[in-house]
C-alpha cells in the first residue's frame, strides 16, 4: 500500500484516485464495526451531527431499508419461483407488462426505477404468473445496473423454463441522472435483452416491442 503522505483532503466522497485516503480506506478492515456505526459516521462526513434528535434513530433506520433493498442476495430464482411451473401446451407469447421495479444504481447507490415487460413463448410449460413479478423483485433487489438486470432476468426464464422464446424491456429513470451530474430530468433508459424466437424471428420481436414501447411515463 501506499504510503505518500499529502493526498487530497478527506472528504465524504473522496477522490478515487489510486493511494488516495479513499481507495486506502476502502482496504481498512471495518467488518466489525457496527452497520449503525457506519452510517452514523458518514451522516458527520456529509457535515452533520447524527446525534441530534432527527437523526439519531436515522442509522437503525438506515441498516433496516438497505437490508430490504438488497434481499435479493439472498434469493435465487428456485425461491422465486417455487413450484409454480406448469405443464401446458399453450404456444403464444405470454406478455407480462408495466411490472413495477425499484433497484439501487452499484455506481451510486441511488435507486433507479420504471417498468420491466417480460414475454416468452412456453414451450410445453408455463410460469405462475406473479412469479415473473417476483423474478424482477429479486434481481432488482440487488446493486445492479440496468442492463444486466435486464438480461438476467432473461436468463434466469431462459433456463428455468426453457421457452422458445424470452424478451424483457426494462424502461427507468435513474436518480443518479435526475438528481446530480448532468441532470436530465426526463431522459428515460430502455434496455432489452431477447433470447431464442425473439432473436430469431423479426415479426415476434416486432410484436413484442409493439406491445411494450409506450409514450406514458414509467411515473404515472
Ligand atoms: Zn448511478
Amino acid at each position: 500500500m501506499s504510503s505518500r503522505k499529502g493526498g487530497s483532503a478527506r472528504s465524504a466522497t473522496g477522490t478515487g484516485r489510486r493511494g488516495s485516503p479513499a481507495r486506502r480506506a476502502m482496504s481498512v478492515d471495518l467488518s466489525d464495526v457496527p452497520y449503525e456505526a457506519l452510517v452514523a459516521e458518514t451522516i458527520r462526513r456529509c457535515g452533520d451531527d447524527p446525534d441530534r434528535e432527527g437523526l439519531l434513530k436515522t442509522p437503525q433506520r438506515v441498516k433496516e431499508a438497505m437490508q430490504f433493498l438488497t434481499q435479493g442476495y439472498g434469493m435465487t430464482p428456485a425461491d422465486a419461483i417455487g413450484d409454480a411451473l406448469f405443464e401446458e401446451c399453450h404456444r403464444n407469447m405470454v406478455l407480462v407488462k408495466d411490472i413495477e421495479m425499484y433497484s439501487l444504481c452499484e455506481h451510486h447507490l441511488l435507486p433507479f426505477f420504471g417498468k420491466a415487460h417480460v414475454a416468452y413463448i412456453p414451450d410445453g410449460k408455463i410460469l405462475g404468473l406473479s412469479k415473473t413479478a417476483r423474478l424482477v423483485e429479486m434481481y432488482s433487489r440487488r446493486f445492479q445496473v440496468q442492463e444486466r438486470l435486464t438480461e438476467q432476468i432473461a436468463q434466469s426464464i431462459w433456463e428455468n423454463i426453457r421457452p422458445q422464446g424470452v424478451a424483457v424491456v426494462i424502461e427507468a429513470y435513474h436518480l443518479c441522472m435526475m438528481m446530480r451530474g448532468v441532470q436530465k430530468q426526463n431522459s428515460k433508459t430502455i434496455t432489452s435483452a431477447m433470447r431464442g424466437a425473439f432473436l430469431e424471428d423479426q415479426r415476434t420481436r416486432e410484436e413484442f416491442l409493439r406491445l411494450t414501447t409506450s409514450p406514458h411515463s414509467p411515473l404515472s
